[in-house]
Parts: C-alpha cells; structure tokens; sequence
C-alpha cells in the first residue's frame, strides 16, 4: 500500500539520512526503482513529472499500475508515490487519482500567490492522509519547461512556506535540474544551514541530484536534506546499457529483438544506479 511521504522523511531527518526520490517513466522503470528499493531494504519515493504522468496516459494508470506492483512484487518497504513539480491543477488531478504525495511548485508565482495556493493544497493533501512539497526559490535547469537559474531562496520566505503546514520544503541552494556546467559553484552551503536553522525540523528536499559530488551530497544530508530527487542519471544509465546492448548487435542474435531482452540491460542499469543512490544516502536498510 502506498504511504505518505511525511512519516519516512521525518524518520529520514532524525536518523541523518535522506530517502532517493526516482522518477519513472514506464513499467521498466517502476519495476526496476522498487526491485532495487526492496533489495536495499530502503524506503523509496516514485517521483512523476507532469510529462511522465501524460506519456503514461494518466495519472490514473500510473496509480493502477504502482499499486498492482506492490502486490504482485510483494513490495514491503515503504513507498510513496510523489506529484513531481505539480502545477496547481496537476496536484489536484493526483490528489483524486490516489497519489500519496504531491509538490506543489509555486515558484514560479508571487509569494503571497504560492502562500494562498500552498495553504489551499495543504489543506485537501493532509485531509486524505497525504503529504505536500514546496517549493522555494527557483530551481537551475530545466524540467518539463519549467525554467529557472540557479538560485538560492530566501531563508525567510523558506521559513513562511514551511509554516503553512508542508512535510517537506524544496530550496534553491545552487543546485540545478539535468547536468552540472563545468563550470558550477557547487551548493551553497550557507544558504542551506541558514534554512536549516529557521525551518528546524522540516526535512529538505534536494532537487538536480545528479552529478553533485558525493562530498557535497553527504554534507547536504548533515545539514538537514531528507529527500533527494534523482532523474538524469537513472536516465543516463539507461541509454548506455540500451545504446551497448544494439551497438554489440545482441538484437540481431536469436531472439534478442524481444522487448524483454532489448530493455533489459537498461532495466538492469537503472536498478544498480538506484542501489549506489540509496547506498549513497545512508537510506539502506532503513526500511
Ligand atoms: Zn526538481
């Protein structure tokens, strides 16, 4: 059964570890983040961006389709199920389908705007038992077009957000979606102590996790980063092993052109990049 995210990062934040949040994409992909999840012994959440959830014809399919797996696969580890950078009607949309989670991104609006629209959603959220993201500050990169630069947020505004009621607060601190420039400043590790020390307990969310180097990562989760998002590199991982599996000719050999052979080292690849994650963020065995 799905659960809300609340309980796993309030946990995660105490014990000084943060929980690997995977997008999926399809069946593959779900398969391979819970096959990894349960094998680690770790909680876990399914991210879904706004495009995955259209690509997948729905949210109602994404939800029919996680919750047979954790049947099927006999899945015991805590799983949440997680609106990724919602729009407000996209919130509302998982909020009826059966999500367990949803971030609202209202960054993009005015802060009193993102106050009345975080407080709208905080409310329909936690009356189903779900738990609620937001976000202040924008976020580098770009995910689904939804743009910004690199930002930090502002610890205040940080600490106004946190106040409406959300589990969980995703905050710029230098950190961008997709991969790092070569020439990146890293994490601004004042900003982020500075939000730490007026949000208290509230467990922070680190988005763009890929290609932050492990050092940086560690420190982040000491300075209060409970939940860290990852995407591109699953992805990454993925075309690779696709990419070596036809550039060997293995789709040509006997059956090899089988959609289950031709995924399956991609599949492969995305369970061992999710496992060197959770390993990463301490999260093994936290389950
Ligand atoms: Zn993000």
């Amino acid at each position: 059964m799905l659960v809300s995210a609340k309980a796993m990062l309030d946990k995660a934040k105490a014990g000084h570890y943060a929980v690997g949040a995977f997008n999926i994409n399809n069946l593959e992909w779900t398969k391979a983040i819970l096959t990894a999840a349960q094998e680690c012994k770790s909680p876990v959440i399914l991210n879904v961006s706004e495009g995955a959830g259209k690509y997948m014809t729905g949210y109602r399919t994404v939800v029919g389709m996680v919750n047979g797996m954790l049947e099927e696969m006999n899945i015991s580890v805590p799983v949440a199920l997680h609106l990724d950078h919602g729009s407000y009607e996209g919130c509302m949309k998982c909020i009826a389908a059966g999500f367990s989670s949803v971030m609202f991104d209202g960054s993009h609006y005015p802060i009193e705007e993102n106050v009345e629209k975080t407080k709208e959603l905080v409310a329909l959220t936690h009356g189903k038992g779900m738990s609620i993201e937001a976000e202040v500050g924008g976020i580098g990169g770009e995910e689904d077009g939804v743009v910004s630069s690199g930002e930090c947020a502002d610890p205040e505004e940080c600490k106004m957000v946190a106040d409406l009621g959300v589990d969980m607060l995703a905050a710029g601190i230098g950190n961008i979606h997709g991969k790092y420039p070569a020439n990146w400043a890293g994490l601004s590790f004042d900003t982020l102590d500075a939000i730490q020390k007026l949000t208290g307990d509230m467990p922070l969310v680190l988005h763009g996790g890929t290609g932050i180097p492990a050092d940086q990562i560690k420190k982040a989760i000491s300075l209060g980063v409970s939940k860290i998002n990852v995407n591109t590199e699953c992805q990454i991982a993925f075309a690779e092993a696709t990419r070596k599996y036809v550039e060997e000719g293995k789709d040509l050999q006997g059956k090899g052109f089988d959609p289950r052979k031709l995924l399956k080292p991609g599949s492969d690849a995305v369970v061992a990049c999710v496992k060197e994650k959770m390993e990463l963020f301490g999260s093994v065995g936290k389950a």
